[in-house]
């Protein structure tokens, strides 16, 4: 049988999402989550192990490296908020980029050299062109981007000295949920566009503020490339599959191709819900670029992967779908 693989965040938002898919193809799946953002109920599959601890304790590590042997590591486990990094950066240089080092250190120890990593499109900055390929200058423009830079340069390091064989996934605007709504995004704060249109929708927030809408793009509100998580997920266990067969490290960015505006994503909602979105126009948020969208056309060459879904109503549709469904988008706390 394959050794385990430990995935690291797995009962967050997308390793939530990715380990449902993994233990679905039969894969034997340990999580390590401390649940500061993570959700116990996010983990359906009985086959999967949740250990509940952080990837800086050095001595938890240990055991599980011994007592599993695991033959991968996906590592989402990080802080995800940028405001946040903005404002207590080393919060997020610790927890992104020196605590995984712990993890790495593990590794190195137990010989296990296969690593898919969360990057994200964050670590470009503000792009000059765009679609966006993986040869675009990183110039990430805040704490978050550059804690998540930081932590690529070090396995591309790693790689040089010890043979760790990286697959540095850089995710566009991960969004929708699972398709039968058992699962699905549930952050405090919620901060994200699509969950709260959809809150706006539901009367948990009153309204959606619209940060900009003088920008240089067609209806003057922000465009992003928003991928489905499942499809996230999926490139994940490919990434996986393509290290396993002792593929080079890599790096990818994960999006649909589809840029998207704020507008638009409002459309969706609304004509997926029947209802009309409250919405209040407000200035620009603070190091928001006006487009990013991703060329996802250098992992269709080296993982197979293409987004399945390109049209946002495919995202929205399952969103509204846990947000308006029995557990009204949240979990248990
Ligand atoms: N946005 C907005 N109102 C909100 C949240 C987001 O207008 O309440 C806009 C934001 O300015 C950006 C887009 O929606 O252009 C996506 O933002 P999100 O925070 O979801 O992802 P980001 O691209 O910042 O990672």
């Amino acid at each position: 049988m394959a050794s385990p693989i430990l995935v690291t965040g797995g009962a967050g938002y997308i390793g939530s999402h990715t380990v449902r898919m993994l233990a679905a193809q039969g894969r034997k799946i340990v999580v390590l989550d401390n649940l500061v953002f993570g959700h116990h109920d996010a983990i359906l599959d009985e086959s999967v192990e949740l250990v509940v601890g952080d990837i800086g304790d050095k001595q938890l590590l240990e055991e599980l490296f011994e007592k599993h042997r695991f033959g991968a590591v996906v590592h989402f486990a990080a802080y995800a908020y940028v405001g946040e990094s903005v404002t207590d950066p080393l919060k997020y240089y610790r927890n992104n980029t020196a605590a995984p080092l712990v993890l790495l250190q593990a590794m190195q120890d137990f010989g296990c050299k296969v690593f898919v990593f969360s990057s994200t499109c964050a670590t470009y900055g503000s792009p000059e062109i765009v679609p966006i390929t993986e040869s675009n200058p990183q110039r990430p423009i805040n704490p978050y981007g550059r804690s998540k830079l930081m932590l690529e340069w070090v396995l591309a390091d790693c790689d040089r000295a010890w043979g760790l064989r990286s697959a540095c996934l850089r995710y566009f605007n991960a969004s929708g949920s699972a398709e039968d709504g058992l699962i699905g995004e549930d952050h405090n704060p919620e901060t994200h566009l699509i969950p709260r249109v959809l809150m706006a929708l539901t009367g948990e927030i009153e309204y959606l503020e619209v940060f900009g809408t003088d920008y240089e793009t067609p209806d003057g509100t922000c465009i992003r490339d928003y991928i489905h998580v499942e499809d996230l997920a999926e490139a994940h266990a490919l990434a996986l599959d393509y290290l396993a067969g002792g593929g080079d490290s890599i790096q990818c960015n994960l999006g649909t191709g589809v840029g998207v505006s704020v507008k638009q994503i409002i459309d969706a909602a609304e004509e997926i819900s029947g209802k009309n979105v409250p919405v209040r126009y407000g200035p620009r948020r603070e190091g928001d670029p006006g487009m990013l969208v991703a060329d996802p056309s250098f992992a269709k060459s080296k993982l197979g992967w293409e987004a399945r879904r390109k049209d946002v109503r495919e995202m929205v549709r399952p969103a509204w779908k846990w947000i308006s469904g029995p557990r009204a988008g949240r979990y248990a706390r």
